[in-house]
């Protein structure tokens, strides 16, 4: 990638839109994509994004005159994008992240339409301490499990199917969440990027996932939970256990 961070970011852009284009084309005409640079200094991860993330930034990116409203942000520490593979691959992760968000939302919306959604109380503090409580026990690829995999399966097919030169391996650094490479995972799914390449990506997760896949899904973390001594999160709560992991990069 070429080096100063404006030439970063202007790769980075591009490869937004192309990405956004070549896998979800339904969401082209509607979704803007924007990347901004994070003022980070090495101790944040590489890149986040967020389903709500351009609302929190419109300031910033009204200012920088690129709001054209509500759609995919990603904030990127530009200096840890050390070439175009890097930078595109994380923009892979987080878009992969952003469609995750989207298909839940749509999939929510259709089980209670928006004015009950509005309609509901506030969680109370008991509740919201509880959730907080065990969002401390779950296991570090908590957010990446085997539905974000298949959709980064997905995903990763459609842009090498456009001349994308990366791999799911590239945008996905499993040994931070303690799991197979995501090339494991994508075999397990066969044929079924292929089969489903013009299915609209946000629907992918609606329909039936391979067995095989979801056995090997449900092994691989089973095998991660006993190496790493880590508590199932499905299982009752075990008081005074101590898990160390190493820091999760993007
Ligand atoms: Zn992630």
């Amino acid at each position: 990638m070429t080096s100063t961070p404006a030439e970063k970011l202007e790769a980075l852009r591009a490869f937004a839109n192309d990405m956004r284009d070549v896998t979800a084309p339904e969401l082209s005409p509607l979704l803007p994509t924007y990347v901004l640079p994070a003022d980070g200094d090495g101790s944040r991860p590489l890149a986040v994004t967020g389903g709500l993330l351009a609302f929190e930034y419109r300031h910033e990116l009204e200012t920088a005159g690129l709001w054209s409203g509500w759609g995919f942000l990603a904030v990127v520490d530009l200096d840890g994008v050390d070439d175009y593979l890097t930078g595109t691959a994380v923009l892979t992760h987080e878009w992969t992240h952003f469609l995750e968000h989207l298909a839940f939302t749509s999939a929510l919306i259709a089980a209670a339409p928006p004015e009950t959604l509005l309609q509901d109380a506030p969680p109370a503090p008991e509740a919201t301490a509880e959730a907080l409580g065990a969002r401390a026990t779950m296991p570090p690829w908590t957010g990446h499990d085997r539905r974000y995999l298949r959709l980064l399966a997905h995903v990763v097919y459609r842009l090498q199917a456009a001349g994308w030169p990366g791999d799911v391996d590239d945008c996905f650094p499993s040994r931070h969440y303690l799991l197979s490479r995501a090339s494991r995972y994508a075999e397990h799914l066969g044929t079924e990027p292929a089969y489903l390449a013009d299915l609209p990506i946000c629907r992918i997760l609606e329909t039936r996932c391979p067995s095989d896949y979801t056995a090997f899904a449900a092994a691989d973390m089973k095998h991660a939970i006993r190496r790493w001594h880590l508590r199932d999160p499905l299982s009752p709560p075990v008081p005074a256990e101590r898990n160390v992991v190493p820091c999760q990069r993007f």
